[in-house]
């Protein structure tokens, strides 16, 4: 690297007072520039010869302190040094040391907050340009431990990644790292030892799931084997009872809804109070309570009594994600009778104001169809809403879009091998004959495979096994589709951001019908290659 023309431009951003327009190094990648006093960091982007952009860290620091960076070259200037570094972990936390706002914050004072996970680790970028301005705080580094293991990534490459996506776009406005669907003591803890502001609590293997089952003769029956004493806590608590939450909002407690709620949640609770006491006090953490991949709805009255027992014991969640009524399916739109949605939302909503925390709602990707709902009725309090795998499929639209033939392939090699996954998702793409039949698409329509909801869940439950396929010890599609993605960032980024924008633009209220919504946004099969070119030049990539 010539550093002494590094130099150049780093001398010329220390008289520029901040506008960085005319910086005649186009490689600077401004929105990263920080200055204090005379110390300047920044992320340098280049171009490699295969057109991917390669990032460095540039730092020009007074040289007493420059020695807590790891450089791979570096030069002497007066009392200063400049160095170029890595994006590796070392280089992180020296930086962060230096500005905070890297390190992950609470959720706890933002109303709006909006949770994005990036399976391929280079989304985060695109989401924050977004989120600028939006006040909506954005949560980056949530990944299911599943999808973790699948692509041989740790927590520490998502939070790794989360964070100098944080740097690189001046994102100083907060963001928040949640330890996704965490189940166990050993996996709250690795969490909280990498850095997560945030725990979600999956306790779906405390919840008993079987009691939905039973008959009200068999319901009473288990009931009644508990203690006489705590029989006796919970009907003069619950039985017969209805909890005015205002606004003419109510919960009442049939008998079958107290015995179904103690059996089915009373170990989920026990399990959150001794998690909430081990790690969310002593870690001053945002806890959140998650039981939507249970096989049953969360009733109302279940909601309440979880909420209620918590309370008793003093605890007070951030957020709680019940299982709502209707179908939230991975990576499409909500399935379900949207009236009936939002009578029970309005009184999830009231036992979360009445307890003091917010609703989260998971699996949001693509709800275009609820979201107005969601965001009208939780205007006073807020939410937080878990996006997560669906800009994999925004990264198959860049594929379509590159290499029709290449995207062909990946189809038909998913539709063909779907076998891999019927275990861990529930859709009904599956064997019914509705998602299209690889022999159907050409080079020409192959964009629709995006846009059908079928073929959506295909690609998207096949992402491990399609990243995966090995032949003769080598991947057969994973390296050739980084290629694609990463010499089209430009073109991913913008997919991602019209992706997004949909969303939060229902739940914001700037519009109300998902058709609104989409027409606002460019449509995605018809970005032109001049508006790529334009893209490029204006994301200075
Ligand atoms: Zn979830």
């Amino acid at each position: 690297m010539d550093l002494q023309s590094l130099l150049s431009g780093v001398k010329e951003i220390l008289v520029s007072n901040g506008n960085y327009e005319g910086l005649s190094n186009k490689e600077i990648y401004t929105p990263s520039i920080q200055v204090e006093r005379r110390n300047i960091y920044f992320i340098l982007h280049q171009k490699n010869s295969d057109g991917i952009v390669e990032k460095s860290l540039v730092v020009y620091e007074n040289r007493l302190t420059a020695g807590d960076f790891e450089a791979t070259e570096s030069m002497e200037d007066v009392d200063s040094t400049l160095l170029v570094g890595a994006l590796n972990e070392h280089n992180n936390d020296a930086l962060a040391k230096r500005f905070q706002w890297m390190r992950p914050t609470s959720r706890r004072n933002y109303k709006y907050t909006f949770g994005l996970g990036d399976r391929l680790g280079n989304a985060s970028n695109a989401h924050l340009r977004l989120l600028k301005g939006r006040g909506i705080m954005p949560v980056l580094a949530q990944q299911s431990i599943r999808e973790l293991v699948l692509m041989h990534r740790t927590n520490t490459d998502v939070f790794q990644s989360a964070s100098w996506a944080v740097f690189e776009e001046g994102f100083t406005y907060g963001w928040g790292a949640d330890g996704d669907h965490v189940k166990t003591p050993y996996e709250v803890d690795y969490a909280v030892k990498i850095g997560c502001s945030m725990i979600t609590l999956d306790c779906t293997e405390e919840i008993n799931n079987d009691i939905v089952t039973l008959d009200d003769t068999e319901l009473d029956k288990r009931f009644n084997q508990l203690d006489p004493d705590q029989i006796k806590y919970f009907n003069d608590t619950y039985l017969n009872q209805t909890f005015d939450l205002g606004d003419g909002r109510s919960v009442k407690f049939t008998k079958h809804d107290v015995e179904e709620s103690v059996l089915t949640f009373y170990d989920a609770i026990l399990f959150a109070a001794g998690i909430y006491k081990k790690f969310v006090v002593p870690y001053n953490l945002d806890f959140e309570i998650s039981m939507d991949e249970t096989p049953y709805q969360t009733t109302n009255p279940n909601h309440y009594f979880f909420a209620n027992e918590l309370h008793r014991r003093g605890i007070t969640p951030t957020t709680m994600a019940p299982r709502f009524y209707g179908e939230f399916q991975k990576a499409i739109d909500y399935i379900g009778d949207t009236k009936r949605f939002e009578r029970e939302y309005v009184i999830h909503e009231a036992i979360a104001e009445h307890f003091g925390y917010k609703l989260s709602i998971h699996s949001g990707s693509d709800k275009l169809s609820v979201y107005e709902i969601i965001g009208r009725i939780s205007k006073e309090h807020g939410w937080h809403v878990k996006t997560a795998g669906t800009n994999w499929l925004e990264a198959l639209r860049v594929i379509a879009h590159k290499d029709p033939k290449f995207m062909l392939e990946l189809y038909k090699f998913a539709y063909e091998n779907l076998d891999d996954v019927k275990a861990f998702y529930v859709f009904n793409a599956q064997t019914d004959g509705t998602a299209p039949k690889p022999d159907t698409m050409t080079e020409e329509n192959v964009m629709d495979l995006l846009n059908n909801d079928d073929a959506r869940q295909v690609l998207h439950t096949m992402y491990g096994s399609i990243m995966n396929l090995k032949h003769n010890y080598h991947y057969v599609y994973r390296d050739k589709l980084w290629n694609i993605l990463l010499k089209n960032q430009a073109l991913y980024d913008k997919y991602l951001n019209i992706h997004i924008a949909e969303h939060l633009d229902l739940l914001q209220g700037v519009v109300k019908t998902k058709q609104e919504a989409q027409e606002k946004h460019e449509p995605k099969t018809d970005i032109s290659k001049e508006s790529e070119k334009e893209l490029e030049a204006s994301m200075n990539l």
